[in-house]
């Protein structure tokens, strides 16, 4: 094995990591942490710590690390047929029959899965399939997507734009033309602090009926949205919101996508969170949970209603000139059989709700009424802790003052506990794998309280 310096300097001179500050990473500002191995909840690296990761990975090792039956399920996969594509017809036993096992799963007007690699291609499918659904209906006008501002859809070019965080649209001239964006349903950081819940949402979906009046009902296509809002903050809809929304859509002909990346399979306590919120989507985005990230896979589930057109689109026009190479890949399907099998096993979904509940509550007993903390928030095993400058007057930090990153560190530092600082550093986010046990929460519940009491 190499030695740690000699990795960590390849690192620094070879490796252009995602979401870096590259400068500082190039000049050792920064640590590295080469990671080696996990178990449950907790990673480990190459220096011998072993952390609890309250964010599993990206909140995707929903199943939790060092899962033995996931690992063989691939290894057999890839013993006996690593590849093989799924164009004109072909395809495996495991995609056939995870596609089986999902839509077993899903509301049941859904249709079919496509499946992809990542959230991000997931999501550019779905503007495809969109944009096709309404030109073979005949009505080519019909192209803008609705998404909300701290909606989070993806970084490529169409999904950074759906995305509504400026970070992802400043110096990459975003969003794209085709895209407008419309309230995120925040009821915390609402204008009006004398406004209620159901004021607040009846501004929210009053706001939408006027865009697509502004922009023309014709020329909107389809409105994107997670069911709880993920990178944007953690925040959980106010009650009513998905229905309000949802009337609005109705009313226009409108597709609802619902972007299931963080909430598919478990999260919120739910199978979906179309589920969980009573929502009726014409299309929905599934991928980290699929495989709990032991293999990238994602999918797209299309409705019924969608799926007929389509059919008829290439009876008329021929295949849908759509595809990806790795396209329902093998190995991500043999991966995405043997984690919704454990999922079902070990009961986690259960558990998420149930442990979710204790957690986030416990949250909120423990830190609730810090000075620095306005909002403890969460929805089944996912919670936010949000803080501000002044509680009483709702004053908010400025992003420069990195309040969150300096609790994040304070975890880190003194309790080997990983949690994450969103979107602009003031938010503390958590979304553990939903294996987490009470004990465990208990532990990331006091480390949290000492940070935030460590920063003040
Ligand atoms: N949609 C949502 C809701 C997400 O949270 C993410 C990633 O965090 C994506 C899409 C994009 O997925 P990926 O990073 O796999 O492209």
């Amino acid at each position: 094995m190499l030695e740690n310096d000699q990795l960590a300097q390849w690192d620094r001179e070879n490796f252009f990591h995602p979401s870096t500050p590259l400068g500082q990473f190039a000049r050792g500002e920064l640590n590295n942490r080469i990671v080696t191995g996990g178990k449950g909840v907790y990673i480990e690296d190459r220096e011998g710590n072993k952390l609890l990761d309250a964010f599993a990975g990206l909140y995707c090792v929903n199943i939790g690390y060092g899962r033995q039956e996931i690992a063989e399920a691939i290894a057999a996969q890839a013993k006996e047929l690593a590849y093989y594509h799924s164009y004109v017809g072909h395809g495996t036993e495991a995609n056939i029959t995870l596609a089986k096992m999902i839509l077993d799963r899903a509301p049941d007007h859904m249709s079919k899965v496509y499946f992809g690699q990542s959230g991000s291609d997931a999501n550019e499918t779905n503007i495809k399939l969109v944009w096709y659904y309404n030109n073979v209906l005949g009505r080519p006008e019909k192209k803008k997507i609705i998404s909300r501002w701290r909606g989070y859809h993806g970084s490529g070019l169409m999904t950074g734009s759906l995305t509504g965080l400026e970070t992802f649209h400043n110096q990459f001239d975003l969003p794209l033309p085709y895209v407008v964006h419309t309230d995120a349903p925040y009821y915390f950081r609402r204008d009006n602090l004398g406004q209620s819940e159901a004021e607040f949402v009846k501004q929210c979906a009053d706001n939408l009926d006027a865009l697509i009046q502004k922009e023309g009902p014709d020329t909107i296509a389809a409105f994107i949205g997670e069911p709880v809002l993920g990178t944007g903050g953690i925040v959980p809809p106010p009650a009513g919101y998905w229905e309000a929304i949802q009337a609005v859509l109705n009313k226009y002909d409108i597709l609802l996508i619902v972007d299931e990346v963080i909430t598919g399979f478990g999260r919120l306590g739910s199978m979906f969170g179309s589920d969980h919120y009573g929502l009726k989507p014409d299309i929905m985005t599934i991928a980290k949970g699929l495989t709990s990230a032991y293999a990238p896979l994602s999918g797209s589930i299309v409705a019924d209603r969608v799926w007929k057109v389509l059919e008829d689109g290439t009876d008329k026009y021929g295949a849908i000139g759509h595809g990806w190479t790795y396209s329902a890949h093998p190995i991500g399907a043999a991966a995405g059989v043997a984690n919704l099998k454990l999922i079902d096993e070990l009961k986690l979904v259960d558990n998420a709700k149930d442990t979710g509940a204790y957690f986030v509550q416990g949250l909120k007993d423990a830190v609730g009424d810090l000075p620095i903390v306005g909002d403890v928030r969460g929805e089944g095993i996912m919670a936010a802790v949000e803080f501000v400058k002044d509680k009483d007057s709702r004053t908010f930090f400025d992003p420069t003052d990195k309040i969150g990153y300096a609790v994040v560190g304070a975890l880190l530092e003194r309790h080997k506990v990983i949690g994450r600082a969103m979107p602009q550093g003031d938010i503390l986010g958590f979304a553990p794998p939903l294996c987490m046990t009470k004990e465990e929460a208990d532990t990331v519940i006091a480390a949290t309280k000492d940070a935030i009491e460590t920063v003040i």
